[in-house]
């Protein structure tokens, strides 16, 4: 799931300020992790916290979705979703916007099947977008993860798309000149779909998504999850969006990396999981309220200290007491 991250970080800047070219910093300081991010750490967590159990996945989401969306208020949410988030009852409001399927890709890596890939984003969906647009929207994104991460080929995954989802009669070179911002599932879900189909590599996948313009932090949200699953993710671009996080956003993708792993590109070792590189660069991410155990003060009055490595692993139980 962390290529949904990697995408809307690499949107965020661009999401009012459309830049119609593959040329540009992929990561720069005034990019951020939006909505989409927080929506599908919520999602993960959901499906953490319940074990995946369709029974109760969705009363789940919406205590996670509610809790990480209160926490993150200024993400950059849709006025009618911001409201659900503040709800004392929140109800699905027919929505068929693009919330649906930005926050959708944990249940395409935590799938044991197509068909518990379509359950669980059904479960996930429902509470707010249930629009069948909606509906669709998220469960062509989860079902293409799964597709992706389990050996489908693009002609395949392009196949299965027509087929059931969307017709992809246009490329993304030919929509570029003209396609506007527009947040509804039918009319962004297709176009993250032919930019990864399109694309040569996960960085290329992100890059053509941001260039077709409209809105580009979810269009790339969307983009990046779905060529996470198909090629892996590069190393490089993983240590980079950690350091996008922080720690309590991070314990969420560590510990769904963990349970769910997908797969990353490491120049030096084959057979590298997400989860192995987060395992590896956790020791650069304190969390708060780590303790700190100084073992030396200088005569200038700096301290010298150290952090215990299981202190440093982020911990849930952190978590639920802040929360
Ligand atoms: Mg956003």
């Amino acid at each position: 799931m962390i290529g949904a991250i990697a995408g809307d970080i690499a949107g965020s800047r661009f999401e009012f300020n459309n830049f119609k070219s593959k040329k540009f910093r992929l990561y720069h300081k005034r990019c951020r992790p939006t909505d989409d991010s927080v929506m599908s750490l919520a999602a993960a967590k959901a499906i953490l916290d319940c074990d995946k159990d369709c029974n109760v996945l969705s009363d789940y989401a919406v205590r996670n979705m509610q809790e990480l969306g209160r926490i993150y208020k200024n993400a950059g949410y849709g006025g009618t979703f911001f409201k659900w988030i503040w709800a004392s009852h929140p109800h699905p409001y027919n929505s068929f916007g693009n919330g649906a399927a930005m926050r959708i890709s944990p249940c395409g890596y935590a799938a044991g099947s197509l068909e518990e890939a379509k359950a669980l984003s059904a479960a996930v969906t429902r509470i707010s977008h249930d629009h069948p647009e909606g509906m669709k929207g998220a469960e062509a994104v989860a079902t293409v993860i799964y597709l992706a991460r389990t050996g489908s080929s693009r002609e395949e995954i392009r196949k299965y798309i027509e087929d059931n989802y969307y017709r992809l009669d246009f490329t993304i070179d030919e929509i570029r000149p003209h396609y506007q911002f527009d947040v509804t599932c039918q009319g962004s879900v297709p176009v993250a779909l032919e930019a990864f189909l399109e694309s040569a590599d996960f960085e290329d996948a992100i890059r053509l998504a941001v260039s077709a313009g409209g809105d580009s932090d979810t269009i790339g949200a969307m983009t990046g999850s779905v060529a996470e699953a198909y090629y892996g993710v590069p190393e490089d671009i993983i240590e980079t969006v950690i350091g996008y996080l922080d720690a309590r956003q991070m314990e969420i993708l560590y510990y769904f990396e963990k349970r769910y792993p997908s797969k990353a590109i490491s120049s030096d070792e084959e057979n590298q999981t997400v989860f192995d590189i987060l395992d590896r660069s956790v020791d650069k991410i304190i969390p708060a309220g780590t303790q700190i155990i100084v073992n030396g003060i200088d005569p200038d009055g700096s301290c010298h200290g150290f952090v215990e490595r299981e202190q440093m692993i982020p911990d849930f139980s952190s978590f639920d007491q802040k929360a």
